[in-house]
């Protein structure tokens, strides 16, 4: 039985009680995680103010050298996490699972530790010198989801640590384990108090409710649904914390007609079914031209077939089951919904535990809760257009405005229409690529503020102009 501690202080934390973590491939206890009580979230926010002077006061090449050290300690026990992420996820240790997820938490981190934010000079002239110098803001708050825990807990913590503030880290009660034996482990590398970790069921206390309220919290990056993240923006509102709001998304994806079809079908199908379609900027819906609309439809059928659907631990598996009850119930009921009123094309019909198989509906009516809601599963609408413009207002008729994507041979004229597409991010030919430097985040209800490079670290910290 895999039991972690939470780290406060530099220090293991038992906790009072604990609670268990399942592996949705078997419906098996994983392990136990520590629930925090508000007196130990009180204890490990001190214990990041505490740290916090310190931290920051060190020389800005100090602190790049500890993120260094982090990324190459996080590095050395990668295997051991991945294997944690897939017992408690659900993705495959292989394909794009849990060491792909490792893998990026080992890039993000390495590159975020050479990131800086010189001080930038405004005016230097007779009449008098003007400075532009980024402070930490403190202690940093980070919330986080169950679908790429470790990699997103490293979106959220590097920035901050490299920055100059403290962390205080709650994971998602899902996937609990995985992020505390990744703060134990860089834990190994930073001074006491700069790194905390405090786990929590949402029902004996509701953590990341108290964190967004926490008078010792200057900021809350929070990753999650858009539910969650109104209500982190509500309570935060008192204390008039900073926030960065990575939240849900709908992305469209716009195949224009000279396509060929069976080139597209391996980057559509993994720009939709990621992580089993568990990935805040999948394609969640297909707009396809009507001239290729059929091609495509059997293309991504016949590349889908050829996808093993498994136990991640099993080294064969290319997509694990859905991490949860409540998704699982949620995409059930979508898929179930289709089926009535659409043409499925493969799955439609839930597999045993928390298993689904890969589901493609057609023919669906542009108001079917499929294409309205965030799936989040492993279920792709595909729908049919005869107008490109029909397909760009479809695409943005939408509250979210996290990703979207446009795919054709004229990189000139899908340019054009990925800059027309409401959205944070837009790719070309390719859905849902993230990179450590390029700027991510969501427009619309999917957020505020950017993660990642330059802009993604300055959003850690707050402003001085310094009038000289
Ligand atoms: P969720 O909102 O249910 O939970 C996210 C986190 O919030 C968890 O740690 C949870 O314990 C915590 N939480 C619960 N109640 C809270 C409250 N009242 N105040 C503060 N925190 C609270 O989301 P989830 O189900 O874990 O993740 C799925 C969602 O996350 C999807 O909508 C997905 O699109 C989104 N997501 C977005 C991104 C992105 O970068 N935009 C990345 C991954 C996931």
């Amino acid at each position: 039985m895999l039991d972690f501690s939470m780290t406060i202080g530099g220090r293991k934390v038992a906790g009072m009680e604990r609670f268990a973590v399942y592996n949705p491939a078997t419906g098996a206890v994983v392990g136990h995680a520590p629930n925090a009580s508000p007196a130990d979230l009180d204890d490990a926010v001190a214990a990041a103010r505490a740290a916090f002077p310190a931290w920051a006061a060190l020389p800005d090449a100090a602190r790049a050298a500890a993120c260094a050290a982090l990324a190459a300690k996080l590095g050395e026990q990668a295997e051991e996490i991945a294997r944690l992420i897939t017992l408690e996820q659900g993705k495959p240790l292989g394909a794009l699972g849990s060491r792909f997820e490792m893998g990026g938490a080992q890039a993000w981190a390495g590159y975020t530790a050479g990131l800086s934010l010189p001080v930038k000079v405004i005016q230097d002239d007779n009449t008098g010198r003007v400075e532009l110098h980024r402070k930490p803001i403190g202690v940093v708050g980070s919330i986080t989801p169950w679908n790429w825990p470790v990699m997103i807990a490293i979106w959220h913590i590097l920035p901050a640590l490299r920055a100059g503030n403290t962390v205080v880290i709650k994971p998602s009660p899902y996937t609990p384990l995985s992020t505390l034996r990744a703060v134990e482990v860089m834990n190994g590398v930073l001074p006491a108090g700069v790194l905390n970790v405090i786990t929590s069921d949402d029902q004996l206390a509701n953590i990341g409710a108290a964190m967004s309220g926490h008078e010792g919290i200057g900021k809350i990056v929070f990753t999650g649904s858009c539910a969650t993240g109104e209500r982190v923006m509500a309570t935060a509102a008192r204390t008039m914390k900073r926030l960065t709001l990575e939240l849900g998304g709908n992305d469209a994806g716009i195949v224009l007609p000279d396509c060929d079809p069976a080139v597209l079908a391996e980057g559509l199908f993994w720009g939709a079914f990621i992580n089993n379609g568990q990935t805040c900027a999948a394609m969640k819906r297909l707009y396809v031209h009507d001239s290729i609309h059929d091609a495509v439809c059997d293309a991504l059928v016949a590349f889908a077939r050829g996808v093993k659907v498994g136990n991640g631990m099993d080294e064969a598996s290319v997509l694990g089951p859905v991490n949860n009850r409540m998704q699982h119930d949620k995409v059930s009921r979508l898929v179930a919904d289709a089926t009535q009123t659409g043409r499925v094309l493969l799955g439609g019909a839930p597999d045993d535990g928390l298993f689904f198989p890969i589901t493609l509906v057609a023919d669906l009516p542009e108001d079917a809760p499929l294409i309205r809601e965030e799936q989040f599963g492993p279920a792709l609408p595909i729908i049919r257009y005869t107008e490109v413009e029909e397909a760009i207002a479809a695409a943005n008729a939408s509250e979210n405005g996290l990703g979207g994507s446009v795919w054709s041979r004229d990189i000139g004229r899908a340019k054009e229409i990925a800059l027309r597409l409401e959205c944070g991010s837009a790719w070309i030919n390719r859905h849902g690529a993230i990179q450590p430097n390029a700027p991510f985040g969501g427009v619309k209800r999917s957020g505020i503020g950017r993660e990642f490079g330059e802009e993604g670290l300055a959003e850690m910290t707050d402003m001085q102009t310094l009038f000289c």
